[in-house]
């Protein structure tokens, strides 16, 4: 069952709200002050090697500190974003904070930074002509190295013929590697994954979690296919040692859930960098 983190409650408005444009239209009018008063912010999660619990990386992840409400998760208005189309600003504002905050990492710890920034993206983002241009100025801006981002993109927005292929192909071009998020739950085809210039999968929680309760291992059959086609195999929603563990054997490299560590702000992030030299708890060497 999912866990509610601390600071990471939800914005709930019910269906009702939703289908109330005056509603939406607030929430927008909102939303677009929070973007210009700095109440957004990004929480960073942890991507740890499964086998020694080193820090590969790290995901960023969109929160609102809303005035009245508290903290909001992203579920709560990246859809209101898209429908008012401040989703490119708010994803120009989610990849430059992201960039600048793998860019101070990386000059504060060196080697011990995280090796890779994962950023989310939407399909209107995916869809903009301008995307792959205004990543390659990031990078440049920032000083990264494009094998140093990910951007995670679902199953459905690899699959949009036009532009978002086009971008997709684009970010390949430029070094920046590109996830397929919530990997099992889309529309996949093996057309998808043996065509579309993808570097990693990650397995969703559903699948991550399902091993536990004995249905078939969708991560087995989602491990096979990542291997004969060189995908990075990564795992999300890892909640428990027992899952880890599963996954560490099965040859899952990387993972991601509240077992090792939630989202978490920045200076946090940095704290676990220094204490803990990038070491997360990993089955293999908490077992030995
Ligand atoms: P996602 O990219 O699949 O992110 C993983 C979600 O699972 C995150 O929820 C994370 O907090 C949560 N999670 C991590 N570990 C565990 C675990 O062990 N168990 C459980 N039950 N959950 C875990 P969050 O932060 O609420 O984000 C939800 C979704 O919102 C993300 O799913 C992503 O699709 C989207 N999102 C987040 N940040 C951004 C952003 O900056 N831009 C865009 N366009 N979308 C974003
Ligand atoms: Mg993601
Ligand atoms: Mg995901
Ligand atoms: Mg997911």
């Amino acid at each position: 069952a999912a866990k509610k983190l601390p600071g990471t409650a939800s914005l709930h408005y019910d269906a009702s709200m939703a289908a109330n444009g005056t509603e939406h239209a607030h929430l927008g009018a909102e939303l677009r002050e929070a973007l210009e008063n700095d109440q957004l912010f990004l929480l960073y999660q942890p991507i740890v090697s499964l086998d020694d619990g080193r820090i590969m990386g790290s995901e960023a992840l969109i929160r609102w500190a809303h005035p009245t409400r508290g903290t909001c998760g992203p579920d709560s208005f990246i859809p209101v974003a898209e429908r008012t189309g401040l989703i490119v600003p708010l994803g120009q504002w989610v990849m430059r904070t992201a960039f600048a905050q793998l860019a101070s990492w990386i000059s504060e710890h060196g080697d011990e930074a995280p090796g890779v920034m994962n950023v989310n993206v939407s399909a209107r983002d995916l869809r903009e002509p301008e995307f792959v241009d205004g990543m390659a100025a990031l990078l440049k801006e920032f000083g990264l190295a494009p094998d140093r981002i990910v951007v995670e993109v679902t199953e459905t927005m690899a699959l949009e013929p036009g532009q978002s292929i086009i971008n997709l192909h684009g970010l390949r071009d430029l070094g920046v590697r590109v996830s397929l998020d919530d990997f099992g739950t889309g529309h996949s085809t093996l057309t998808l994954l043996h065509e579309c210039p993808i570097d990693e999968i990650k397995l969703d929680r559903s699948f991550t979690q399902a091993q536990v309760d004995g249905r078939p291992p969708v991560s087995a059959a989602v491990i096979h296919l990542a291997q004969v086609l060189g995908l990075h195999p990564v795992a999300e929603g890892v909640e428990t040692a027992e899952q880890a563990e599963q996954l560490l054997a099965l040859g899952y490299i990387a993972a991601q859930g509240y077992y090792f560590a939630p989202p978490m702000p920045a200076d946090r992030f940095g704290e676990l960098l220094r204490e803990s030299g990038s070491l997360m708890p990993a089955p293999a060497w908490q077992a030995a």
